[in-house]
C-alpha cells in the first residue's frame, strides 16, 4: 500500500483494515496522520455534548425602523441626484422658397367685379396739364355730379 492510498483509507474511516494497520506500523507519516484524525474525532465528539444557547430575540424594533429610514433616505437622495435630464430640443430649419406662384383659373366672383366697377366709377376724372415750366404740372380732378 502506498502513502496516498493509506491516507485515503484513513480519511474514509478504514483505520482497522489489515492493509492500513500494516502500513501504519512501518510509515511514520501515516501514523501521525492517523493520530491527528483520531484526536479530531475525539474533539468533535466532545462538541456534541456542548449546549449552544439559542440566539435571543432582538428587543430593538426601533433599530429596524431606523435602518429602513436610513435606506429610504439614501435611495431618495440618489434618485434626486440622478434626475434624468430632458432631451435637448432639436433645431429644425425650414427652407423658404424664393418665389411662390399661385395660379387661379376661376373667374373673380361677381361681387368683386361689381365692387371694382363701382370703385372705378367713383374715382374722379383726372386731367394732367403741362405748363412752360417743366417743374410745374397741374392736375385737374373733375368730380362727376351726374350719374352714380
Ligand atoms: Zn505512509
Amino acid at each position: 500500500m502506498t502513502c496516498p492510498e493509506c491516507e485515503l483509507r484513513l480519511a474514509e474511516g478504514g483505520a482497522q483494515e489489515p492493509a492500513v494497520v500494516e502500513h501504519v506500523l512501518v510509515c511514520a507519516e501515516c501514523r501521525a496522520l492517523q493520530q491527528d484524525l483520531a484526536e479530531n474525532a475525539v474533539a468533535l465528539g466532545a462538541l456534541r455534548e456542548d449546549i449552544i444557547q439559542a440566539r435571543p430575540k432582538r428587543n430593538f424594533p426601533w433599530l429596524s425602523i431606523a435602518a429602513a429610514a436610513a435606506i429610504a433616505a439614501i435611495v431618495s437622495i440618489q434618485m434626486w441626484q440622478f434626475k434624468p435630464t430632458p432631451p435637448k430640443p432639436l433645431r429644425l430649419q425650414a427652407e423658404r422658397p424664393e418665389e411662390i406662384t399661385v395660379a387661379i383659373k376661376a373667374p373673380p366672383p361677381a361681387i368683386l367685379t361689381r365692387a371694382r366697377e363701382h370703385a372705378k366709377a367713383a374715382e374722379p376724372l383726372k386731367i394732367k396739364m403741362l405748363t412752360d415750366d417743366p417743374d410745374l404740372v397741374i392736375y385737374w380732378l373733375v368730380d362727376s355730379k351726374e350719374g352714380n
